[in-house]
C-alpha cells in the first residue's frame, strides 16, 4: 500500500492522484502542462485543505536551490521550495538577514508568504512583506513577473497557491543582527491592563504564552538586543531554559538566557537542528487591530475554562500593518492570538467556532493555513481587496488549473 500523503500534522489526507517532484523547472513546467488540476505543496505545514487537489500535488522540493544576492546587498532571490532555515544559513554567512522569522524555519519561503505568515513584532510586517518580486509559472506554461512598481504584486504575495506555481521570490535583506533572548514567568493579568503596550514593545519581538488556566500569563518571550535585568513588569527571569509548552524538551528551542546571537538562532523559538516530522497538534490563529488587543484578551479569558480543555498553548504576538491584499494585517497593526490545539478535530473545532464567534464583532481575520470555520461572506467582509483578489484568481489562471474546492468556496 502506498503512504497515504498527508500534511505535517497528519488531519489533512490529501486527495491527490500522486506528488510530482520536478528537479528543473523544465520538469516543472512540463508537470503543469500535462494536467487540468495541480496544487503546489510547500512544506506541508498549513493545517486546512488550502494545499489540497484531486489532481496532481507538485512539490518543488528537488527543484536547484536558488540563492543570489544582489550587487547593492539589498535583496535576495531564491527559488520556490526553499525553506527559511536554509535560506537564513546562507545570508548570515553573507552578514544579511531577514527582518523577521516564524516559530519554526523548517516552512517553506514560498508557502508560509502565501497564507501571510508572521513573527513578531510591533515594528515588524508579516513575512510577505519582504517580498519585492514574484516569478508565476501560469497554466498556459508562461511566467509572469511582478515586482512593486506592478499593482498586482500587493495582490498576488499572499496569494493562496492560486495564482500559479510561484517558482522564485526576492526577498528585501538587512545586515545581519544579534539578538538576546530572555524568558520570564508569571505576568500577572494586572500588568497587562496597565502596560500592555510597552509589554509588547519592549523587544524587537515578543511573545506571551498561556495555557488560560488563570488570566496571567505564563511565559514572556523576548528578543532583543539590549540586556536586561530583574523583574518585568512582575514577571520573574526564567531560572533555566524553557519550553513553550511545560514538560516538552527544551532542547528543541533556540537558546534564551540572554546570551548575543544571530538572528536566525534566536528569532525562531525552535532550532532548525530539531527536526520535528510531524506534530501532535492542530493550530488556529486570529489577528485583530491592536487597538482591540485588550478586549480581545477579555473574549478569550471569558471562554477560558472550554478553551483549556483542548489547548496545548496560546501565543500573543504583534504585527505591523501593510498593504498586501489578502494580508491578515491589511491596513491595520495587529495583535495575533494563536492556539496550539490538541490533536483531536472532533473536540477542538467547537471551541473554535465559539472562539470565532467572540472575537468576529472585533474584526477578527483567521490564518489562512490554520483551523477556522469562517463563512466566505464574513472572510469578504474582512478584506476591502478581497473583489480585487477575486479577479486577479480569474485573470491569472482563466482555466482554472489552480483552484481546489477550498479556493471555489472563498472566490468562485
Ligand atoms: C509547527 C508550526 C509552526 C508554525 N509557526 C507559525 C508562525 O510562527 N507564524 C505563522 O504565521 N504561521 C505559523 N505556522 C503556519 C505556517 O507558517 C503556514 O501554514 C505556512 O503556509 C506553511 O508553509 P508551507 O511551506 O508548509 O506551506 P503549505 O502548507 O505546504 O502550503 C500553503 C499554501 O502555499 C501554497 N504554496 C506553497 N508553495 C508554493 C509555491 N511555490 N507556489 C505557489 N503556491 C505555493 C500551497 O499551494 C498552499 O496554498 C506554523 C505551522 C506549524 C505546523
Amino acid at each position: 500500500m502506498p503512504k497515504r500523503l498527508t500534511n505535517w500534522a497528519g488531519n489533512i489526507g490529501f486527495g491527490a492522484r500522486r506528488l510530482v517532484r520536478p528537479r528543473s523547472l523544465d520538469e516543472l513546467r512540463a508537470a503543469v502542462a500535462g494536467t487540468s488540476r495541480v496544487r503546489v505543496l510547500g512544506s506541508g505545514h498549513s493545517f486546512n485543505r488550502l494545499a489540497d487537489t484531486d489532481g496532481d500535488l507538485i512539490s518543488l522540493a528537488d527543484l536547484p536551490r536558488t540563492v543570489e544576492i544582489a550587487a547593492d546587498r539589498a535583496t535576495v532571490r531564491v527559488d520556490g521550495g526553499i525553506r527559511y532555515g536554509e535560506l537564513a544559513a546562507r545570508l548570515a554567512a553573507e552578514g544579511l538577514a531577514l527582518h523577521n522569522m516564524a516559530s519554526l524555519p523548517h516552512i517553506s519561503v514560498a508557502g508560509a508568504v502565501a497564507t501571510g505568515t508572521h513573527g513578531s513584532g510591533v515594528r515588524n510586517g508579516n513575512l510577505a512583506t519582504a517580498v519585492s518580486g514574484l516569478e508565476i509559472l501560469r497554466s498556459d506554461g508562461s511566467v509572469t513577473t511582478l515586482d512593486r512598481s506592478d499593482p498586482d504584486l500587493a495582490g498576488a504575495v499572499v496569494g493562496l497557491g492560486a495564482l500559479g506555481v510561484v517558482t522564485a521570490l526576492t526577498l528585501d535583506v538587512v545586515p545581519a543582527f544579534e539578538l538576546r533572548q530572555y524568558v520570564y514567568e508569571d505576568l500577572p493579568e494586572a500588568a497587562l491592563h496597565e502596560h500592555l503596550d510597552e509589554i509588547l514593545s519592549a523587544g524587537y519581538s515578543v511573545s506571551l504564552f498561556t495555557r488560560w488556566s488563570s488570566a496571567d500569563i505564563d511565559q514572556v518571550w523576548l528578543k532583543r538586543a539590549e540586556p536586561m535585568t530583574g523583574d518585568f513588569f512582575g514577571a520573574r527571569p526564567a531560572d533555566g531554559p524553557r519550553h513553550p509548552v511545560p514538560g516538552m524538551p527544551t532542547v528543541n528551542c533556540t537558546e534564551q538566557g540572554g546570551t548575543p546571537g544571530p538572528w536566525h538562532a534566536r528569532l525562531p523559538h525552535f532550532r532548525m537542528e530539531f527536526t520535528p516530522s510531524s506534530g501532535e497538534e492542530l493550530q488556529s490563529e486570529w489577528h485583530l487591530p491592536r487597538s482591540a488587543a485588550l478586549s480581545a484578551l477579555g473574549a478569550v479569558s471569558g471562554l477560558r475554562e472550554r478553551v483549556a480543555t483542548v489547548l496545548q498553548v496560546c501565543e500573543v504576538r504583534t504585527i505591523a500593518a501593510d498593504d498586501l491584499w489578502l494580508s491578515p494585517h491589511h491596513e491595520r497593526d495587529s495583535l495575533a492570538l494563536h492556539f496550539t490545539w490538541i490533536a483531536d478535530t472532533e473536540a477542538v473545532l467547537p471551541v473554535v467556532a465559539d472562539l470565532e464567534k467572540a472575537l468576529a464583532p472585533l474584526g477578527a481575520r483567521p490564518h489562512w493555513g490554520k483551523v477556522f470555520t469562517t463563512a466566505p461572506s464574513e472572510l469578504r467582509a474582512a478584506y476591502p481587496r478581497f473583489d480585487d483578489f477575486t479577479d486577479l484568481v480569474s485573470r491569472f489562471d482563466p482555466r482554472g488549473t489552480f483552484r481546489n474546492p477550498w479556493i471555489d468556496a472563498l472566490f468562485g
